[in-house]
């Protein structure tokens, strides 16, 4: 650490953190009784999506899956299936997965140490951190974005958190911080904290626990805080699909496990080069990925018999579909939009 911070006493911060969570703390449905299972579900829920969000989704899928002998019985296309809507499908895969090592290498215990979480699969140093600290009241700091951007304001500090060592340095500063006691605690106060008060953007510094200890606050930077150098890569992908058609059944096929969208669902990519005459329109849709700006062609082929439809479907494994079976399946967003919509003329404006 470049700064002699080490030799100051700054636990009274997470102090203040801890104590600001007693009265604060938002109240969530995995809050109630901080059971692991609970724990790891919504954080991994919660990765790529907001609360409001990701709360109705939380509620359904520990409904149907609410331990991890459930989830281990079910089949992927049903976990799958409860994911929907919530993008990121290798989360749903994954907790699958790991609810399988659960069972044969826990001997169905949920691992009780944050060196074990973090051998379940799709668990990382953020989850596996939030997970001991909450339930097993290990004192490891949970960080993430919400946590770099508070802590670097709260010590004015400049380092680059797009650098590969951020996550150490980062990890060092909190310690810092963070006291011996309720460790679960501070690390859900610094959760709080970084989504409802310490935003990206206009934080809410009145209401911040910790405004009298933030240097960023007090000598009036704020805005240069977080310091980011490096942006995230974003590469464009173009893709064509062909919605082939005879009355209201079309087909559909599993991705595999590679790339983009693993094991959803979706319509063929290619077609004899005689169909290309059969098209009877074609829909562009842009659609945003992290990493991807992507364009989706979509050419609509209507069949003028089921026979036609058959034979396709069994010379290139698809299977047959309508609505109703269709809905029983997982699709990447814009192709499952793209069905539900597509007598809409105006698809290509719709917000994928
Ligand atoms: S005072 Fe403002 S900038 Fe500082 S930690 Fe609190 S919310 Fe963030």
């Amino acid at each position: 650490m470049k700064t002699n911070k080490q030799n100051a006493d700054f636990l009274h911060i997470g102090k203040k953190l801890i104590k600001w969570y007693d009265t604060n703390a938002r109240e969530l449905p995995w809050r109630e009784n901080q059971h692991p299972y609970n724990i790891w579900i919504c954080e991994i829920l919660l990765q790529q999506t907001q609360v409001k969000q990701g709360l109705g989704h939380y509620l359904r899928f520990i409904e149907r899956f609410p331990n991890v002998e459930e989830l281990h019985k079910a089949s992927e296309d049903e976990v799958l299936l409860y994911w929907k809507g919530l993008g990121y499908y290798s989360r749903a895969i994954n907790l699958h997965k790991a609810a399988h090592q659960i069972i044969e290498e826990f001997e169905g215990k949920f691992p009780t140490h944050y060196q074990d979480i973090l051998k379940l699969k799709g668990v990382g140093k953020y989850t596996a951190a939030a997970v001991a600290s909450i339930c097993f009241d290990e004192k490891i700091p949970a960080i993430d974005g919400n946590f770099y951007r508070a802590l670097s304001r709260i010590f004015a500090d400049d380092f680059d958190m797009s650098s590969s060592k951020a996550f150490q340095y980062f990890t060092d500063l909190a310690l810092l911080i963070m006291p011996e006691d309720k460790p679960g605690d501070f690390n859900q106060a610094i959760m709080d904290i970084g989504s409802e008060i310490c935003k990206p953007k206009n934080p809410l510094c009145g209401e911040c626990p910790v405004n009298n200890d933030c240097i960023a606050y007090q000598t009036g930077r704020i805005s240069e805080f977080p310091v980011k150098t490096k942006k995230t890569k974003v590469t464009d992908l173009s893709l064509k699909y062909y919605f082939i058609k005879f009355q209201n059944q079309f087909l559909i096929k599993q991705r595999g496990n590679d790339f983009i969208w693993k094991k959803l669902y979706e319509f063929p990519m290619s077609v004899p080069e005689s169909w290309e005459e059969l098209i009877i329109n074609s829909k562009i849709i842009n659609h945003k990925l992290t990493h991807k700006n992507m364009t989706i062609e979509i050419n609509t082929i209507e069949l003028e018999s089921k026979k036609a439809l058959e034979r396709f479907a069994s010379e290139n494994d698809f299977i047959i579909v309508d609505e109703k079976l269709a809905d029983e399946k997982s699709f990447p967003k814009p192709l499952e939009t793209f069905y539900k919509k597509r007598d809409i003329a105006e698809i290509g404006k719709l917000p994928f």
